[in-house]
């Protein structure tokens, strides 16, 4: 067995909800642990080893603001947010506390398990044993363990920024567009959720201590979307 089978913490306080999703999680073959509040997810977050966590973001007592920021405190688990808030304001808040996926209710559990399957297997990609690290000007991308360093300080991204960096980083000086950024990072459509990159990036120049008025490495490219460093800066000019 390459793997073991994948944990997943559940998080959600409506019965019906979490009864459906526990059932497609179990048809799909996973473990899950699930459980109705906020404090029991701190509880069962602490005392687990979760490959995922789906978390409702309206939940009673600890809110799911709170929990997400306890996980990211101590972990860079996966993690999808449920949320029925609709605007993107407050969907994007939840990306930005450090959610790596969020998915509006009411929602499809086939939707779900698609965004499930996604994460997992990019943060199985991300650990497989191979040689393969980019250095740029002061910022270290390690590919198999996920680590990246700044200047030599570790800092520590979530699977979607780290996926988001590494598909740009690739292709130093290429321009992507939002969606395509989305569909080559995330690996699947994330239709109409555009300002999602937005919100990655934000975190990510955040963690990397990258200004967006005067870029080390991530670049706005107005209109269009962003790349990753200039032109020609990983080539040498040719005259
Ligand atoms: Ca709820």
């Amino acid at each position: 067995m390459p793997f073991e089978t994948p944990s997943i913490l559940l998080v959600e306080d409506e019965i019906a909800i979490r009864d459906s999703v526990e059932a497609y999680l179990h048809a799909e073959g996973y473990l899950v642990r699930s459980v109705g509040d906020g404090r029991a997810a701190v509880d069962a977050f602490s005392n687990g080893n979760f490959q995922l966590v789906i978390l409702d973001l309206m939940l009673p007592g600890i809110t799911g603001e709170e929990v997400i920021r306890f996980i990211r405190d101590r972990s860079n688990v996966p993690v999808i947010m449920l949320t029925a808030k609709t605007s993107v304001d407050n969907r994007i808040d939840g990306l930005e506390l450090g959610a790596d996926d969020y998915v509006p209710k009411p929602f499809s559990p086939r939707e779900l398990m698609a965004r499930v399957r996604a994460l997992i297997r990019r943060s199985r990609n991300s650990t497989e044993p191979q040689r393969d690290v980019l250095e740029f000007d002061g910022l270290i991308i390690d590919v198999p363990t996920h680590q990246v360093s700044v200047d030599g300080h570790d800092v520590k991204l979530t699977q979607s920024e780290f996926d988001l960096l590494l598909t740009l980083a690739r292709f130093p000086g290429r321009v992507y567009q939002r969606m395509e950024l989305i569909e080559k990072a995330f690996g699947y459509d994330y239709e109409g959720y555009e300002r999602t990159v937005d919100s990655h990036m934000k975190n990510l120049r955040a963690k990397l201590g990258d200004n967006s008025a005067e870029p080390r490495w991530l670049f706005t490219v107005h209109g269009i979307g962003y790349r990753f460093m200039k032109p020609n800066s990983a080539v040498k000019p040719s005259f």
